[in-house]
């Protein structure tokens, strides 16, 4: 299909018109194409040749709006770094209407009903962080929002320094966020919840619809949903960097990627934000945030679901939803099958040696994948062994209740660890090519970034240790 065959539907709009305001696109001026994603491109139907023709590019800029658009924003609260924020809104974001099951957003289009003083835009180099970086999680397997593309431009905007304007089309199968619940309970419109309930089952739980209870059960699968997305990205060390309610997904995705990062030398403490001067968003805390965010998430629903029914299920994310989910997770990284109850002990005992061994999480489990017993190739990765060594112990007595033969669980630990995750250093390297206009290395990023777990020699340079300079350092929020 070529971007002139795209429709569009708004089911949005059947809200009460509280719910959004229209948005009318503010186009850049000189637009050019800087890449697209032909994996996301597929979902919706799109042929790789129209991503490459000028109606792309209008399509992104808000020149051209497919038949059946009526563009929007959304309207919603949030809690920010602790602390509540009823006036939100996609500032910067305009939603096109959605095709496939997937929701098109272009986000740098101009300010907003939401945009309060904010310009509405986004510099290059953060739609390049959003673009690469949603590709690359759901090519590692983890729930999230997709980029079809990014445009580039001349029009220029203040952040630290005057940077080159950008828009980034953005797919979702849901914007809708914690902080969308967040809104309509702190104004006190509760038909207004209820409203909101029933469009968010229709478009993500459609199975609830004929059952009885649905808003609790509702409740139940979006708890499930964050635990699980949760615990995958503690699993793959990523750090979202901007845990706010607003940026707290109803379907369960990673969204809105700003100062994020991936852990390089595994530091439980890492904070990526600048920003959280407190490190409230640390890597370790996450699981805690978002434990703090559903129980935020769970007052919304207080005057249509019974509340000692939901803190019932606070109770037991914390118990065990949560620590289940990632201990799931790790036993793929750890190539076990077997599900034994100490295997938590066993996950927490890694964690406590990881962060004492200086050692780079990913290339620890790349390496962990061809584990045979000799631990040699571990040592060449560590700058503590003799905490790792002690886990080996019990690695190895642990591996010996498994019935799977060595080869095969090495193939799948080899298919559960990446070989290849995008670091800031990476990014940034891209990024300052990009600025001058060179968009090769965002090209390679973005193969690179498709294809994690496959061995690219000529990318080489892209795995191992982080360069002692890029470890571990903080991201400024501005975008
Ligand atoms: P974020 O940190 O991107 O999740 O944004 C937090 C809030 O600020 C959201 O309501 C955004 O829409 C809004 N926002 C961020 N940057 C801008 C901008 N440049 N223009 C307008 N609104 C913005
Ligand atoms: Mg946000």
């Amino acid at each position: 299909m070529s971007v002139d065959s795209i429709k569009l539907q708004t089911p949005y709009l059947s809200l009460d018109d509280e719910f959004y305001r229209l948005s009318e696109p503010i186009p850049l001026e000189e637009p050019y194409l800087v890449s697209f994603s032909a994996d996301a491109a597929k979902l919706i139907d799109l042929d790789e040749k129209s991503c490459k023709d000028k109606k792309f590019i209008d399509l992104l800029n808000g020149t051209f709006l497919p038949e059946g658009s009526k563009p929007f924003s959304m309207c919603y609260a949030g809690h920010q770094f602790g602390h509540f924020n009823p006036w939100l809104g996609d500032g910067r974001a305009i939603n096109l209407g959605s095709t496939h099951g997937w929701n098109l957003q272009t986000k740098g289009s101009g300010d907003t009903y939401y945009a309060r003083t904010a310009d509405g835009r986004s510099a290059l180099r953060s739609s390049i962080r959003e673009y690469l970086m949603s590709e690359a999680m759901h090519h590692l397997g983890i729930p999230t929002t997709r980029a079809l593309g990014i445009i580039g431009s001349k029009t220029q905007i203040i952040r630290s320094n005057m940077e080159k304007a950008s828009i980034v089309m953005r797919m979702s199968e849901s914007w809708v966020r914690f902080g969308t619940f967040e809104y309509f309970y702190y104004m006190g419109e509760h038909d207004k919840l209820e409203e909101l309930c029933d469009y968010v089952i229709a478009e993500s739980y459609p199975h609830l619809n004929d059952e009885e209870d649905k808003y609790y059960k509702m409740f139940c699968v979006i708890l499930e949903k964050t635990a699980s997305l949760v615990a995958s990205w503690q699993a793959i060390g990523f750090c979202h960097g901007v845990m706010n309610t607003d940026n707290m997904s109803i379907a369960g995705l990673t969204i809105d990627y700003g100062p994020y990062a991936m852990l390089d030398d595994f530091n439980y403490n890492y904070v990526c934000n600048n920003s959280d001067r407190v490190g409230r968003y640390s890597y370790g805390e996450q699981p805690n945030i978002s434990y703090w965010n559903i129980t935020k998430f769970s007052k919304t629903l207080s005057k249509i679901v019974s509340p000692e029914r939901m803190q019932k299920k606070l109770d037991d994310y914390g118990d065990f939803i949560f620590p289940n989910a990632y201990v799931d997770v790790m036993r793929k990284k750890l190539g076990l099958y077997v599900d034994l109850e100490s295997d938590r002990e066993l996950v927490e005992k890694l964690v406590v040696a990881l962060h004492e061994s200086y050692v780079d999480y990913t290339l620890f489990f790349r390496t962990l994948s061809r584990y045979s017993g000799d631990r040699m190739p571990i040592y060449d990765i560590v700058m503590e062994p003799v905490v790792i060594d002690n886990w080996l112990i019990l690695y190895d007595e642990r591996l010996s209740l498994e019935t799977i033969a060595q080869a095969d669980r090495q193939e799948l630990m080899l298919k559960s660890n990446p070989k290849y995750i995008l670091k800031n250093f990476m990014l940034q390297e891209a990024i300052e090519l990009a600025q001058k206009g060179d968009f090769s290395m965002v090209e390679t990023l973005l193969y690179v970034a498709e294809h994690p777990y496959d061995e690219l020699p000529e990318y080489e340079h892209f795995t191992g240790d982080t360069p002692e300079e890029h470890k571990n350092i903080g991201l400024s929020c501005s975008s």
